[in-house]
């Protein structure tokens, strides 16, 4: 009936339309009989009654004066929201005469402002408490985290209680709660046991989000916990354990605490929201966010510094908006399949279903109880610590991630590594390859494919080492064609070069495999035949003599070549001879064979082992043609 967020109607007309609204609420209070054994707490409309003084500047002589105008409510009209007025609570009690122990009064709003307490009987004031969280808490008649008053028994007498309470920094709830010695002791102990339970686990968390934050260097870490931190404060500070334990003696900072958490908690949990859920496809939301937060903290500003029931208005319907749109944007989120919405949508679902029960327990419209009282605190913990599972599980999402990425990176590593592997291999073969053909061309002559000169004696050379160690003859030909500056007159150089290849080609099918032979000159051969003596070369240069006389010049059939050779020998063994003896040696009998009219063979000089072992020098004859 009435909006808790509202600043109130002017209560005195509202009180008229409760009287014909209610049928519980009428006008003055019964006596209630407080027995000397255990008895549990009234219930229902008529126990208590309520006058409200706008002007808020009654006193209580006045208010005394005035007592017909009480008006019996029942808890569910107690709640008159934000206001600056004052009302006052009377009941009247009967105390047994034989009454030996107390009775607690409980107001189970925490965050009551200034409530007094005047104790009437025999037309006696004989007592004044005051509580409330304006004052430091030490001013307590008991040291309870919520309003409590011990009513001392007061046997066979009837006893007025009269409340003033004022309430400008927070709603103004007057819900009264009358219970006997022992449940107040049971409550107490009760509330301390869960409510420690709850404060401790959300300090655990904000703990291990912090460590998390500070190992893995995740901003989404320290946002969760600024987000839990924000709001575990808050709930110390709705809760009245912030009174009670950690800021005692502050009353002012107690009044503008809640508001100026709410706030932070929406802008840590936004934070923390935007780092965990995708809302880029609906950038409506990120711009309602930041309205939402520019709103809560002009509310903040406005409630420290001008108006704290203004601010406090702004603010609570700024976090009451908040709530649904980041309801929606996380459903949205889960019903495109993002797994970690879905925490989201069920932490908030169970967050709102405890805050609606606490609601509908602080308006009547549920009995008072357990969850009504305790919802907030069950709710908001269900709610962090899904959102803890939802964090734990990207952890492990990513986990999977990486480890599939590494297997992923090795695969193609080695995958890389086979295919450089095989580029070196290809380009190492085409290099031995390239090294091989330029080796070739190192020793070949690039006319006629024989080898070079330089490679024809570095072969000799070998062979002669050869033939030393393993004692066999070497037997050199020097081969000039004759007359060949006139084929080249005659023909011309291309003739020459043709007829230059076709003597190559000759030789090498006249030689064996272990036969050596190198252009020496432009038309001149060396010739080196190992295990060949000097006859075996004569019947050799003779056959070669016949070769080259059989070769015609290209386009002139008639026209036959004709080439000189001179042979020289080294027996191998004992004899050593380097390779320019002998060739200087072969060359000598070549021109022998030039001199005497050429187309024939001559042999060196020939150092023969005389039967008594002195070497004899011979001179073999050439071989006309
Ligand atoms: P001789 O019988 O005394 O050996 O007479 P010749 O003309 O063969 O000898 P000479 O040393 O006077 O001339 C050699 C000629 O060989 C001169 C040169 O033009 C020719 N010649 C040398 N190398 C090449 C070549 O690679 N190609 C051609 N076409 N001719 C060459
Ligand atoms: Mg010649
Ligand atoms: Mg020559």
């Amino acid at each position: 009936m009435f909006n808790r967020y509202t600043l109130p109607m002017r209560s005195f007309l509202r009180i008229g339309l409760l009287l014909l609204l209610c049928p519980g609420a009428g006008v003055g209070a019964a006596t209630l009989d407080l027995p000397a054994t255990a008895f549990s707490p009234p219930t229902g409309a008529g126990w208590y009654e309520l006058l409200v003084d706008d002007s808020a500047a009654l006193s209580f002589a006045e208010v005394r004066a005035r007592s017909g105008e009480f008006v019996a409510l029942s808890r569910r009209d107690a709640n008159f929201g934000f206001t600056k007025a004052q009302v006052w609570a009377h009941f009247r009690l009967r105390h047994a005469p034989d009454l030996a122990r107390p009775a607690f009064l409980l107001l189970p709003r925490a965050l009551l402002d200034d409530v007094e307490l005047y104790v009437v009987s025999g037309g006696r004031i004989w007592e004044r408490a005051r509580s409330g969280d304006a004052r430091p808490f030490a001013a307590r008649d008991l040291a309870y985290r919520v309003v409590a008053f011990e009513l001392a028994a007061r046997p066979g007498q009837t006893v007025d209680y009269y409340l003033r309470l004022r309430s400008p920094n927070s709603a103004l709830d007057v819900t009264l709660d009358l219970v006997d010695q022992s449940d107040f002791h049971r409550l107490m102990m009760r509330d301390n046991l869960l409510l420690g339970g709850y404060f401790g686990v959300m300090v655990g968390l904000v703990v291990t989000a912090l460590m998390l934050a500070m190992l893995l260097r995740q901003a989404v870490f320290a946002y969760f916990a600024l987000y839990v931190g924000a709001f575990t404060l808050m709930a110390a500070a709705v809760s009245g354990y912030g009174m009670m334990l950690l800021w005692p003696n502050a009353p002012a900072l107690q009044q503008v605490l809640p508001t100026v958490l709410v706030t932070l908690t929406m802008y840590a949990g936004l934070a923390f929201l935007r780092r965990f859920i995708d809302l880029s496809p609906w950038p409506a939301f990120a711009r309602l966010f930041g309205a939402a937060l520019g709103l809560a903290t002009l509310g903040t500003l406005v409630h420290v510094a001008a108006d704290t029931q203004l601010g406090m208005v702004i603010v609570i319907a700024t976090a009451l908006g908040v709530c649904p749109l980041v309801f929606a944007a996380c459903l949205l989120r889960a019903l495109r399949g993002d797994r970690f919405a879905r925490y989201f949508v069920f932490g908030w679902l169970a967050y709102t279903a405890g805050c609606g029960i606490a609601a509908a327990e602080m308006y009547g419209v549920v009995a008072a109880g357990f969850l009504g009282t305790y919802g907030l605190y069950i709710g908001s913990l269900a709610k962090f610590v899904t959102l803890t599972l939802a964090m734990a599980d990207r952890l492990r999402v990513a986990q999977r991630e990486k480890e599939a990425e590494v297997v992923r990176t090795n695969a193609e590593l080695a995958a890389l590594n086979h295919n450089l592997e095989s580029i070196v291999s290809e380009r190492t073969s085409e290099l031995e390859a390239r090294n091989r053909e330029l080796g070739e061309l190192a020793i070949r002559d690039g006319l006629t494919g024989l080898h070079n000169h330089s490679a024809a004696i570095e072969l000799l050379e070998q062979m002669l080492h050869q033939a030393h160690r393993y004692d066999f003859p070497v037997t050199v030909l020097m081969l000039d064609i004759d007359h060949f500056k006139r084929v080249n007159d005659t023909y011309g150089h291309q003739v020459g070069d043709a007829l230059l290849e076709m003597v190559a080609q000759n030789l090498g099918e006249a030689l064996r495999d272990s036969d050596i032979v190198g252009r020496y000159g432009g038309e001149e051969f060396l010739i080196a035949m190992p295990h060949a003596d000097a006859l075996a070369a004569r019947d050799f240069g003779e056959r070669l003599l016949e070769r080259m006389r059989a070769i015609q010049v290209p386009g002139a059939p008639h026209d036959r070549l004709s080439a000189s050779i001179g042979i020289s020998v080294c027996h191998g063994g004992e004899q050593r001879m380097s390779a320019a003896d002998l060739i200087g040696r072969a060359d000598e009998a070549l021109y022998r064979s030039k001199r005497e009219g050429r187309d024939r063979l001559t042999l060196a000089t020939l150092s023969l082992i005389a039967a008594d072992g002195t070497p004899r020098q011979v001179n073999l004859p050439t071989t006309p043609a």
